[in-house]
């Protein structure tokens, strides 16, 4: 099963300390069904110095959370919704905002 959150999507956060908060989709591992959205569930990590960090010292950094605590923010309507599909001849699948029956993508 894929997960039907892309890159690049907003998503409203359901659980936890960021309940309510939007953010920008800026990865997605549909094989541990995790999502990384921008700002939110920051985790502080204790760098060495490196190539990257050549300071070392504390970074933060998002980290993945549950794909089923977020809701897709329809970019149609502006509003969380649950993600219905409408398959094409070709078989390509798209994804409809169940709010405004709008095709998203
Ligand atoms: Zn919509």
């Amino acid at each position: 099963m894929g997960l039907t959150i892309k890159k690049e999507d907003t998503v409203m956060v359901l659980t936890g300390k960021n309940k309510s908060k939007r953010g920008r989709v800026i990865g997605v591992n549909p094989g541990k069904q995790k999502v990384v959205v921008e700002g939110v569930n920051i985790q502080k990590k204790h760098m060495k110095p490196n190539k990257q960090y050549q300071q070392g010292g504390i970074i933060e950094k998002e980290a993945p959370i549950y794909a089923s605590n977020v809701m897709l923010v329809c970019p149609k309507c502006d509003k969380p919704t649950r993600i219905g599909n409408q398959m094409l001849e070709d078989g390509r699948k798209l994804r409809l905002c169940k709010k405004c029956k709008e095709v998203m993508d």
